[in-house]
C-alpha cells in the first residue's frame, strides 16, 4: 500500500516514503497531565492510533513515541501564563508528581477504553532532564541562544527558516506586532529553553544546569525525547492544529539548530479541533467533557471512537449529544450485522479469526466481491487516512448480499485491524479471564431467570452491580452480551 499524507510542512499531499524502508519513526505530542483529557484531546490520540494501525496493518514496523508533559507547560504556549502542573497541584493540595501520576493513569485508562493502541515508548519529561540539558548545550554551542534576565532563550533571528511550518514570515515576526510580556526577549517570538528566574516563587521541580538551577521550557522536551528514541531525523510527527504556530514551530527550530540536519521530521500531520456548541474546547477553561462524562450518560467509549472516525481528521468536527447518539445506533447496527454474519458462517471461522488476532499472521485473504470492498477500504486509508470513506466501505461490505458470510467476516476482521472498533463478537471480552467470564455468564443467566420470574428489582440490581465493576450488559436478539466500558 502506498500512503499519501497531507503534510502541514509545505501544505501539500505527498506520497509517504519513510527514511528507512519498512520502518516508521513516529512521535505524537502527548498530554500535559494536570487534568483529565477532554474529549477534544482524545481526538488527537485517535488520529495517532489510526495512523499507527494503518501503517502496521500494511507491514510497516512502527516505533510510536509519546511524551507525558509533567513540567514546564505554561497556560500560554509562548512562555506566558501560569504553570499548568503547579496550578493544578496547588488547587488540589497535592504535589506536582502526585498530580502527574494520577492524571497519567487516568489518561491511559481513557485511551485503553477507547481501544487506542499503547505507544511503543511513553516518556515523561521529568525523567529526561539530562537529555534536554545536553540538547540545549548543543543549541547554545551552535550560536542560537542568548542569556537574559537569568533565562536562556532561543534567538529566532539566527534561524532563517523559523516559522516555515506555520507559514510565518520572518519580516512580520521581526516587526514584533505582538508586545512581549517577557522583557528579556529580543523578539516576542523567541522562546525559553531554560528558566532559572522563575516567575513562580514556589516552582516545585528544579534541576541543576550549566545556566543555573531551574527548569526547562516546554518545547525542548519533545525535541529531546523524540530524538532520543527515534534518532536525529525521523518520519512523522503529529499533534493538534493549535501546535502549528508555536510548539511545533519551536520544536523544529531548536532541533535543526542543534543537529544542523534538515528536515528534522519528514511529514507533519495535524488534527483539526473537536468543537462544542460553545466553540473550542479548552482543558484549561475547566469546563469540558471527559470520556467518563460520556460513559456516565450511558455511552460506550467505542461509540465515541465511532463518532470520531465518522469525520476526517483534517476537518473540524462538531460534537453534540445527538450525533453521539447517532454514532451509538450506527455502531450497534454494525455489530448486530456482524454478529448475524458470524452466526451464518461455520463457528470455526470466527474462532480462527479471533485466535489469529495479535499474531503476525493475517486472516486468510477473502476473494471475490469482499476483496474488492477491502481494496476500496485500503485505498480510503491510503488517501490521507480517510476514515469516513473507510467506514462507508465497511458498511458497503455488510450491505452487499453477494458476499459470502465467511468472506465478509474475514474482510471485517482485516478492516477492523485499522479501525479498532472491536467489531467482531467476543472481541471486547478480556482474553484469558475465564473465572471472571464464568461469573458474569452466571450473573447473566441469573438475571434472565429473575426477569422471567418478573423479579425486576433483582434483574436491575445485577445489571447495576456489574455496571459498577465496569461491565455493561446489552440485550439483543441473540441474547445478552456483555462488554467492558
Ligand atoms: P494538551 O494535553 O493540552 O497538550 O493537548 C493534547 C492534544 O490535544 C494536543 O495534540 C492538542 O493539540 C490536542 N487538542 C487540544 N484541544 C483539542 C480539541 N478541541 N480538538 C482536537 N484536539 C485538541
Ligand atoms: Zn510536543
Amino acid at each position: 500500500m502506498a500512503f499519501t499524507f497531507f503534510n502541514t510542512l509545505g501544505r501539500r499531499r505527498q506520497s509517504f516514503e519513510p527514511l528507512q524502508a519498512g520502518k516508521v519513526g513516529f512521535y505524537g505530542c502527548g498530554p500535559t497531565v494536570y487534568n483529565y483529557a477532554h474529549i477534544g484531546n482524545l481526538r488527537a490520540y485517535v488520529l495517532h492510533d489510526i495512523l499507527v494501525r494503518s501503517l502496521r496493518r500494511t507491514g510497516y514496523e512502527v516505533t510510536h513515541v509519546m511524551n507525558i508533559t509533567d513540567v514546564g507547560h505554561l497556560s500560554g504556549d509562548n512562555d506566558e501564563g501560569d504553570d499548568k502542573m503547579l496550578k493544578s497541584a496547588e488547587e488540589r493540595g497535592k504535589s506536582v508528581l502526585e498530580i502527574a501520576d494520577f492524571y497519567t493513569e487516568a489518561f491511559f485508562n481513557d485511551t485503553g477504553r477507547m481501544n487506542i493502541t499503547p505507544p511503543t515508548v511513553v516518556c515523561r519529561a521529568t525523567a529526561h532532564i539530562p537529555e534536554m540539558i545536553a540538547l540545549i548545550e548543543r543549541i547554545e554551542k551552535n550560536g542560537f541562544t542568548y542569556f537574559a534576565g537569568g533565562n536562556l532563550y532561543f534567538d529566532i533571528a539566527k534561524f532563517p527558516s523559523y516559522g516555515a511550518l506555520a507559514l510565518l514570515r520572518m519580516e512580520d515576526l521581526r516587526a514584533g506586532a505582538r508586545t512581549a510580556l517577557d522583557e528579556n526577549k529580543r523578539n516576542p517570538h523567541d522562546f525559553a529553553l531554560w528558566f532559572t528566574r522563575s516567575k513562580f516563587e514556589n516552582q516545585a521541580l528544579t534541576w541543576e544546569s550549566p545556566w543555573g538551577r531551574g527548569y526547562p521550557g516546554w518545547h525542548i522536551e519533545c525535541s529531546a525525547m523524540s530524538m532520543k528514541y527515534l534518532g536525529e531525523q525521523f518520519d512523522i510527527h503529529s499533534g493538534g492544529i493549535d501546535h502549528i504556530p508555536i510548539h511545533h514551530t519551536n520544536e523544529i527550530a531548536q532541533s535543526e539548530a542543534a543537529t544542523g540536519k534538515k528536515p528534522w521530521v519528514g511529514y507533519w500531520l495535524h488534527n483539526e479541533f473537536l468543537l462544542l456548541d460553545k466553540g473550542k474546547m479548552a482543558k484549561s477553561s475547566g469546563s469540558f467533557l471527559t470520556l467518563q462524562s460520556l460513559v456516565d450518560e450511558g455511552y460506550d467509549p467505542l461509540d465515541y471512537r465511532y463518532f470520531l472516525l465518522g469525520g476526517h481528521y483534517r476537518s473540524q468536527l462538531q460534537f453534540s449529544w445527538e450525533s453521539l447518539s447517532g454514532a451509538r445506533s450506527a455502531r450497534k447496527s454494525l455489530t448486530d450485522r456482524i454478529r448475524s454474519l458470524a452466526e451464518k458462517a461455520p463457528p470455526a471461522v470466527l474462532d480462527n479469526l479471533l485466535q489469529g488476532r495479535g499474531a503476525e499472521n493475517q486472516a486468510e485473504a477473502p476473494g471475490g466481491p469482499a476483496a474488492e470492498r477491502l481494496q476500496a477500504f485500503n485505498r480510503a486509508l491510503e488517501d490521507d487516512l480517510s476514515t469516513p470513506r473507510a467506514l462507508a466501505e465497511l458498511w458497503g461490505l455488510l450491505r452487499d448480499a453477494s458476499v459470502e458470510p465467511e468472506a465478509a467476516l474475514a474482510a471485517v476482521f482485516d478492516m477492523d485491524r485499522a479501525l479498532g472498533l472491536k467489531a467482531l463478537p467476543g472481541e471486547d471480552k478480556p482474553a484469558g479471564d475465564e473465572a471472571l467470564e464464568r461469573e458474569i455468564e452466571g450473573l447473566i443467566a441469573e438475571r434472565m431467570a429473575a426477569k422471567k420470574a418478573k423479579d425486576f428489582a433483582r434483574a436491575d440490581s445485577i445489571r447495576q452491580s456489574l455496571k459498577e465493576r465496569g461491565i455493561a450488559l446489552e440485550d439483543g436478539p441473540a441474547g445478552t452480551v456483555w462488554r467492558r466500558f
